[in-house]
């Protein structure tokens, strides 16, 4: 008898990561590895009185099951969202709350991808999409993005030769580069893009995140027929709630329905509710603005530590805003081999491995700055800096 598996679940890998952090989650170790944003920076106040005020003012509604597309209140909040920080213009059946954005990614391959469809992705990218879309069985087609954005010539030559369903990007503060796309380069992927009918997917947890420099146009304003967005409340307010949200236009937000009712009927409606008071009662911007000031102070010290302890030969990426930075080490240093020296020195990173289609032993690596203090990023700099000098 064969395995009781389906091929689609055999196929795809362990999330690396998770297997990882069972190594690195052991008390001593300075860990760079996690991609969590900072415990400390939660609103735990504000979302206990946001709590009791669900209870109090919705009683038994918000107990009670609700609509697949999310509470309306909730989507009429993030359209005044686009509308004010970003001049994009939507409605709220444009929007529908998804059980965090992860979610958004696999209802986006559930309603649109057959197994053998093309599908572009940056590389490096994130792997949680990878994992999300390897589960429908796609072609995957690597695209490299670099500190300006997308590889246009690469990305010319896939879509000229195939037909491309979706092009899944993360152009701020990229997961796991940290890099942001020009606005230059986002106006010429939509050139490229725009008179196709390929979907670009536009992930945005960390666009609020932004510590220096000055936001970027999205991909929606150079061509809103092409682009469906992702959000996130999981690095602006708490992870655990799971409350994010997708917008596309309205044909499709009909098909994606079909596709939430099948996985989940709704995304926790007490959950949203929280959200809702939240937003109401307490400032979101300033508490967007404490996570930054702290994000950007542990970046600039991971920058300058790395400036001063790891060798001329080493690259890395300066983030504008986002939780992470990107390593690139001589070509003829294994990430992994790094791993392995690196956590009996009691440091851990993210090899770059997982965050590409179909390469190992690759030279790169991710470093999260998120959740350790500044004098600890420097220690752990400073060690990782020293088990380096052994490769070079
Ligand atoms: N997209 C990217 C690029 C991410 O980094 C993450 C979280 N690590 C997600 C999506 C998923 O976030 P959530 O489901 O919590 O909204």
């Amino acid at each position: 008898m064969g395995s009781i598996f389906s091929d689609r679940i055999t196929d795809v890998p362990k999330s690396f990561i998770r297997e990882i952090l069972k190594v690195t989650n052991e008390k001593d170790i300075i860990s760079f590895a996690g991609g969590l944003p900072n415990r400390k920076l939660f609103p735990v106040e504000e979302l206990k009185k946001a709590t009791l005020k669900v209870f109090e003012n919705e009683g038994r509604d918000a107990l009670q099951y609700n609509t697949s597309e999310g509470d309306l209140g909730l989507r009429k909040w993030i359209v005044e969202r686009y509308s004010k920080n970003q001049n994009i213009d939507i409605t709220p059946e444009n929007i529908i709350i998804t059980t965090g954005s992860q979610q958004g990614l696999d209802l986006l391959g559930k309603t649109i991808l057959n197994e053998n469809d093309n599908l572009i992705i940056e590389e490096p990218g994130y792997l949680g999409a990878i994992q999300a879309f390897s589960l429908y069985r796609p072609r995957f087609h690597p695209v490299p993005v670099n500190e300006n954005g997308m590889n246009l010539e690469v990305l010319k030559q896939v879509i000229e030769n195939n037909r491309v369903k979706l092009c899944y990007t993360v152009p701020n503060f990229q997961n796991p580069s940290g890099i942001t796309y020009t606005d230059e380069n986002r106006e010429q992927v939509a050139n490229i893009i725009g008179n196709t009918d390929t979907i670009l997917i536009e992930d945005n947890p960390y666009g609020d995140l932004r510590f220096k420099g000055s936001a970027k146009k999205s991909f929606f304003t150079f061509m809103p027929k092409n682009t469906v967005l992702l959000g996130s409340f999981s690095k602006t307010i708490v992870p655990s709630f799971r409350i994010g949200w997708l917008v596309a236009d309205e044909s499709l937000i009909e098909k994606l329905i079909i596709a939430k009712q099948a996985s989940d009927l709704h995304t926790n409606y007490f959950c949203q509710k929280v959200i809702c008071h939240f937003l109401e009662d307490a400032d979101i911007d300033a508490h967007i603005r404490k996570i930054t000031e702290s994000y950007g102070k542990q970046r600039d010290s991971m920058v300058q530590a790395i400036r001063k302890y790891f060798p001329d030969s080493v690259q890395f990426t300066q983030p504008e805003g986002g939780m992470f930075l990107w390593v690139s080490l001589p070509a003829h240093i294994s990430a992994i081999d790094l791993f392995h020296k690196a956590v009996a020195e009691k440091i851990a990173f993210v090899p770059g491995d997982p965050f590409y289609i179909n390469k190992t032993n690759v030279n790169t690596l991710r470093l999260n700055y998120s959740c350790v203090d500044e004098e600890t990023i420097e220690k752990g700099i400073r060690i990782m800096g020293k088990v380096l000098q052994d490769f070079i």
